[in-house]
């Protein structure tokens, strides 16, 4: 990531910094064989083929009678002529004018369609009376009708959540191609920064960052490698950056990005690979800094702890999930009602944290009242943020925003 430096480059839309670091990231983690356990929230790496129709044979949805719908007579009544359970397929075909006892997932008799379920059913000498009213092929589950033998179940870049997991299991593959988890190192910066479970020094600060950021890169699927905080040291922090770099394959820190004096990021980068500063259009976030250390990704986020968050989600997240080889890194939004009355100024994109509550069957947001960058109790008190557009005007009480919620950055 080499180019554009900061401080005369125009302000950068997200969508710009989305597009430019789907151009640049490609996965970097190597690719393993890993028992179908073991692959949960893993990103897929092949495309998974079913070998097999699923299910594998016509079957019966219900416990009942099967039967030929051609053969049923007006008065329901049909002579039981067998039986067929699950895993215990019924030899030979179904003979005319007769019914088969089945029970769920019992693979249909060869010549039956229909089934009817045993709660409609009175079993009689000899026989049993079947409703008149069903139609050909009720109750049946068809061969291939949930997966079609050679189709694609599973694409790569997929993450493989519990679904993924069963599907390959139906189809019985017991091992998965995935990525290996990505190495993310993180600390911290500032020399105000002190350690959560230790005293404060006047004119300190405890460390919330790293455990923000380091809970979402987990939630992720990453490995992180603590690194601690960092002093407001060049030297001390170029070293850090430089040894980092070696085992990981992605570097993110907190705080040091601002053009202060003590901010040291931005030379320490510098002097072991490049940096780009992103003065991103949105409102809690910038700048975020990202860039290479010998080679290895870096993204530098900014101090303030509301900040760290909506940047991670915003910029980080697609990141981390594009080096880890995941194909959709989109959030998804949906459409609620402003509970609050809004003046925005066309050109941000802004990040308002907000708590949803129904009021008569609607999805009502409610505003956090404190718009600062630095109150984590917004983020503990929110759901999520709502999205409003660079072009948006003011926001009225019941106008439909755009919602995101927090269960989106942990994906
Ligand atoms: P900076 O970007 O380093 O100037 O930091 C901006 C603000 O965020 C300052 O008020 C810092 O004290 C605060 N801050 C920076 N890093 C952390 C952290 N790890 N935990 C909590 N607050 C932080
Ligand atoms: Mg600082």
């Amino acid at each position: 990531m080499t180019g554009r430096f900061a401080a005369d480059a125009d302000l950068m839309t997200i969508d710009q910094a989305l597009a430019q670091l789907e151009a640049r990231l490609a996965p970097v983690v190597a690719i393993e064989v890993v028992p179908l356990r073991q692959s949960l929230f893993r990103i897929l790496a092949e495309d998974v083929v079913a070998a097999v129709n699923v299910p594998p044979h016509d079957n019966s949805a219900v416990d009942g009678w099967a039967f030929r719908h051609a053969d049923l007579p007006s008065d329901g009544v049909l002579p039981v002529v067998g039986r067929v359970a699950a895993g215990h397929p019924f030899t030979g075909d179904l003979p005319q004018g007769g019914a088969v006892r089945i029970f769920t997932g019992a693979p249909m008799p060869a010549g039956a369609d229909t089934v009817a379920m045993q709660e409609d059913c009175r079993e009689v000498a000899g026989g049993v009376v079947l409703p008149t009213r069903l139609k050909c092929g009720d109750n049946a589950r068809h061969a291939g009708e949930d997966v079609t033998q050679g189709s694609v179940v599973l694409h790569a870049g997929a993450r493989l959540r519990p679904q993924e997991l069963g599907i390959a299991a139906a189809i019985g593959r017991a091992e998965l191609r995935v990525y290996r988890p990505l190495r993310v190192a993180v600390f911290s910066t500032g020399d105000e920064i002190r350690e959560p479970g230790t005293a404060l020094p006047p004119g300190c600060i405890h460390d919330s960052n790293r455990y923000t950021a380091g809970a979402l890169l987990q939630s992720l699927g990453a490995e992180i490698t603590d690194l601690g905080i960092l002093p407001d040291r060049l030297e001390v922090i170029q070293a850090a950056l430089k040894d980092a770099a070696a085992a990981h394959d992605l570097i993110l820190t907190s705080g040091g990005v601002s053009v202060g004096d003590e901010d040291h990021i931005k030379p320490a980068v510098l002097a072991l690979g490049s940096l780009d500063f992103w003065r991103l259009a949105i409102k809690p976030g910038r700048p975020v800094a990202l860039g290479e250390v010998a080679g290895t990704p870096f993204v530098g986020l900014p101090g303030n702890p509301v900040a760290v968050m909506i940047t991670f989600m915003l910029i980080a997240r697609p990141m981390v999930l594009r080096l880890m080889g995941a194909t959709d890194t989109g959030l998804k939004r949906f459409a609620v009602e402003a509970g609050f009355a809004f003046k925005h100024k066309p050109g941000r994109r802004e990040f308002l944290r907000a708590r949803l509550a129904h009021a008569d069957g609607r999805l009502v947001a409610a505003k956090f009242p404190s718009d600062g960058s630095g109150v984590l109790t917004s983020m503990v008190w929110s759901d999520g943020l709502v999205d409003i557009p660079e072009d948006r005007g003011d926001i009225a009480p019941g106008e439909m925003v755009e919602f995101v919620t927090y269960a989106e950055m942990m994906r």
